[in-house]
């Protein structure tokens, strides 16, 4: 069946169409003989997907499509590939991710050998005394079976100030001159929501610093990023989620450099996904001052909503836990900002009518978060706030039934089970049953979503639907089997559930008339695969906005 608008309906939806003549409204492009899943209950399968500056004009059986064409539609035989809208990553540090990948030391290797290699590397062509950066470290991932410490960082890199940061983000390595640098000795007290590690048998620093400890370092390490170096990592980091079928990203953490940053990328054609950008609190008010709120900005490039933190991480083992991590039996994790700060900031943005994204791991983390949430809702109701729940990783029924009632929207790491199996046994079998729990969150009608956390998580959407569908991971161990959800699920909540997270979900998510024309044409079709493959199933090429930003 076709799905065409009359012309009014068409003209009312678009009005800036409006003066056009309706010659414009003739297909560009139309992609045919296809094996399309819509994601629109209404229509779920169609065979052909017209499109005209960048929107779907048509979508349906390839007669009724074809039909359409003007000597000038281009035409693309999908030969039986199958087509699924481009995903949707709700969670992600892209803008961020880019510059680090220009500049910084890549030290996801597998030895600490490997790690002290590549930053004795640099260090060589760095001069003295000025900073060595890494990032993308992971403890687990190494075959050493310890930590980075101190003292390898010391013997790699003995003349530069070296900080490492963990792939998760929360925590980092250095070397004795980065401590120096940062005036920071054995005696040095944890700042507050932070920790510095000691060793415990010589209570000496062992080069490993947690949470807001890391601001200790901030304020030595001096920022040499151009405005042009911003750019191009977005012009980097584009490429790399483009060709996974990547369209549109959350931008978790931004800063007004990012926004700044995603504008001068668009502008110069080199951003390849649409960006919803999320403003760390921190600017909070000098945004508020300037009138932005959230929703403000344009298909490409968006204000999103504020942005806080309230407990640690995930992959670190720092999320705030009421039970202790498995085998540390006085170790709950952090929280990083209390409830009153939450509050405060959270009063101002709800007022100011942005929504509230806040980083919550840990199931107390969860609570704390969504008490807040429930105060500001009591007293000063919003019609659809859409409160988010960062990570929203470990869950039971009380703070279920609570996401429910408020309506607010988890953002649950889609790609841990799979990527980051090693880290589990932190969690313990039964925990995981409550972790990452799409079944939950899907069986209460709660609008979870795709979200990779990248750096911390792998970005690939394949890897996010085979972690969701098996719960298992590289090795073969399964997680949390009680929260499997089905194929046809994870590409829901990868596609609409994270359109909707956003409040555009009348603007893309799914492949129907007048929406945005984003999409990725795929090998083979996941709904046919077998599970434990469907990572391997290659992208062939990715539209967004009509524009193929990859092609295999
Ligand atoms: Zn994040």
């Amino acid at each position: 069946m076709l799905t065409q608008p009359n012309r009014r309906e068409f003209l009312g939806a678009f009005g800036a169409f409006s003066l056009l003549p309706l010659e414009e409204e003739r297909p560009d492009l139309i992609l045919h003989n296809g094996n399309i899943h819509t994601v629109n209950p209404k229509e779920p399968h169609a065979q052909a997907i017209a499109i005209s500056r960048g929107r779907i004009v048509g979508i349906g059986s390839d007669s009724d499509v074809m039909h359409l064409a003007s000597p000038g539609s281009k035409k693309i035989d999908l030969a039986m590939k199958t087509v699924l809208p481009g995903f949707i990553d709700a969670h992600s540090h892209p803008a961020m991710a880019g510059v680090m990948h220009l500049r910084m030391v890549d030290c996801d290797l597998r030895s600490i050998a490997a790690i002290q290699a590549a930053l004795r590397e640099r260090a060589a062509k760095t001069p003295a005394g000025e900073w060595v950066l890494g990032f993308k470290y992971d403890d687990t991932k190494t075959s050493d079976g310890r930590s980075l410490a101190i003292g390898d960082l010391d013997a790699a890199v003995p003349n530069h100030p070296v900080q490492i940061e963990h792939r998760g983000g929360h925590t980092i390595y250095c070397n004795s001159l980065a401590f120096q640098t940062a005036d920071i000795n054995d005696k040095t007290p944890d700042p507050a929501g932070g920790k510095i590690d000691h060793d415990p048998a010589t209570g000496k620093l062992s080069g490993r610093a947690a949470e807001n400890a890391r601001a200790l370092f901030d304020k030595v390490i001096p920022n040499k990023l151009t405005r042009d170096d911003h750019r191009e990592g977005v012009k980097l980091i584009s490429k790399m989620l483009a060709r996974t079928g990547i369209t549109s990203a959350h931008e978790a953490q931004g800063t007004p450099t990012d926004l700044l940053a995603y504008q001068d990328a668009h502008e110069a054609g080199e951003l390849l996904y649409r960006v919803y950008c999320l403003i760390n609190y921190r600017f909070i008010d000098s945004m508020i001052a300037a009138g932005m709120r959230t929703g403000l900005g344009d298909e490409w490039v968006r204000v999103g909503a504020m942005k806080l933190v309230c407990d640690g991480s995930i992959s670190e083992r720092t999320a705030r836990l009421s039970q202790p991590y498995e085998g540390r039996p006085n170790d709950y994790g952090i929280l990083v900002m209390t409830e009153d700060e939450l509050y405060a900031y959270g009063r101002k943005a709800h007022l100011a009518g942005w929504q509230i994204g806040t980083h919550s791991n840990g199931d107390v983390g969860i609570d704390t978060t969504l008490r807040v949430y429930e105060r500001l809702q009591k007293e000063n109701p919003r019609h659809d706030p859409r409160f988010r729940l960062e990570h929203c990783t470990v869950i039971n029924d009380n703070l279920l039934a609570r996401i429910k009632v408020l309506g607010a929207i988890p953002t649950p790491f889609s790609t841990y089970v799979y990527y980051h199996g090693e880290k589990m046994r932190y969690y313990g079998a039964d925990r995981l049953n409550h972790m990452f729990a799409l079944r939950s969150f899907l069986d209460a009608g709660i609008r979870a979503t795709q979200a990779s956390d990248y750096p911390p998580g792998e970005f690939i959407p394949m890897m996010a639907l085979q972690s969701e569908v098996t719960r298992t991971d590289t090795k073969g161990n399964l997680w949390g089997p009680k929260q499997k959800i089905t194929v046809e699920e994870a590409i829901r909540v990868g596609t609409i559930h994270g359109a909707y997270a956003s409040y555009e979900e009348n603007l893309k998510g799914s492949l129907e008339v007048g929406k945005v024309a984003d999409l990725v044409v795929l090998d083979r079709d996941p709904m046919k695969e077998d599970p434990s493959t469907l990572v391997t199933i290659p992208v062939e090429r990715t539209l967004a906005g009509g524009r193929w930003t990859y092609e295999s």
